[in-house]
């Protein structure tokens, strides 16, 4: 092999290796986020009256009384404070067999795979990064994407577990995107296109979750998936990565509902969240979206 390739394969991996590391440590970051907006969220419903777990809430008052970011972080059992040893992403997990190190309580495979999760994208989104780096505009880009996959894993996660989707995250979710759209505005030669572009895609994805919320006055739909919706169609940019986005999502929930009603595991009564299935769906959209575009035009047009 030339030395010219070795030198590039060799600085590939470095990449590679950094941003799976940056990935467990932001994964790890979205893992105590989650728990945290979850215990803001049941002392704000309890303050507003409504019914609350109160066994879940004694867990996890604890991290109420600290801030997200500067405080350190306690075991969910025991309370203790954890040192430095035992917030290693995956590290600490793995050193451990999955258990605290004080009470020796199973922690779980929430963080591992939050952990895992995130640097999977990080490392997938700089191998089949669609967009190209040539330009500070497309560079930019691909640093919005990197901090919009740390939002999305703590959408996913907190929708799965609890059907609800925080506007702690998904506003600045929102905000992420109009960068992202606004840098493609910029950044093309052809301003109407990709402004007709970016507007389609949010009719795909936002437009008709909204409409369906109007109509069933938020029974079939939550509003919660409509705001998610306008984020997701904004980092996308793009109405055919949409369609394909929306495509992929009903795709995923009908590959889970029909095995599972096969199964009885899940009746007609059974909540299925969308938010989890729109963010996968979004995220396959962007790392192969356009290889199967590319793929359809040359094949059939
Ligand atoms: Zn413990």
């Amino acid at each position: 092999m030339p030395v010219y390739c070795m030198i590039v394969l060799m600085e590939q991996l470095l990449i590679c290796v950094t941003l799976a590391v940056l990935g467990l440590c932001m994964g790890s970051f979205a893992g105590a986020t989650v728990w945290r907006l979850r215990a803001r969220q049941l002392v704000e419903d309890k303050a507003a009256g409504e019914k609350v777990d109160s066994k879940e809430l004694k867990k996890l008052l604890p991290l109420t009384k600290t801030t997200l970011t500067s405080d350190r972080s306690r075991c969910l059992h025991c309370e203790h404070t954890l040192a430095w040893y035992d917030l290693l992403p995956l590290a600490s997990w793995l050193s451990t067999g999955g258990k605290c190190r004080y009470c020796h309580k199973k922690i779980g495979w929430f963080e591992p795979a939050m952990e895992l999760g995130v640097a999977a994208l990080f490392v997938s989104l700089y191998l089949l990064w669609p967009l190209g780096m040539s330009s500070i505009y497309e560079i930019t880009q691909f640093v919005l994407w990197l901090i919009a996959g740390v939002l999305l894993a703590i959408l996913f996660a907190y929708d799965l577990k609890w059907y609800l989707l925080p506007n702690y995250i998904v506003f600045p979710l929102i905000g992420i995107g109009t960068l992202f759209a606004v840098l493609a505005v910029i950044g093309t030669s052809d301003m109407t296109t990709t402004l007709l572009n970016i507007l389609f895609s949010g009719i795909i994805l936002s437009g008709i979750y909204f409409i369906l919320w109007l109509i069933s006055k938020g029974q079939w739909i939550g509003f919660g998936d409509v705001k998610l919706g306008l984020g997701l169609a904004l980092l996308l940019a793009d109405w055919k990565l949409a369609f394909i986005a929306l495509f992929a999502a009903n795709l995923i929930g009908c590959l889970i509902v029909i095995p599972g009603m096969v199964a009885k595991k899940i009746d007609r009564k059974t909540r299925v969240p969308f938010g989890p299935l729109l963010i996968a769906g979004t995220v396959l959209a962007m790392l192969v979206g356009r290889y199967i575009i590319d793929w359809y035009f040359i094949s059939f047009i």
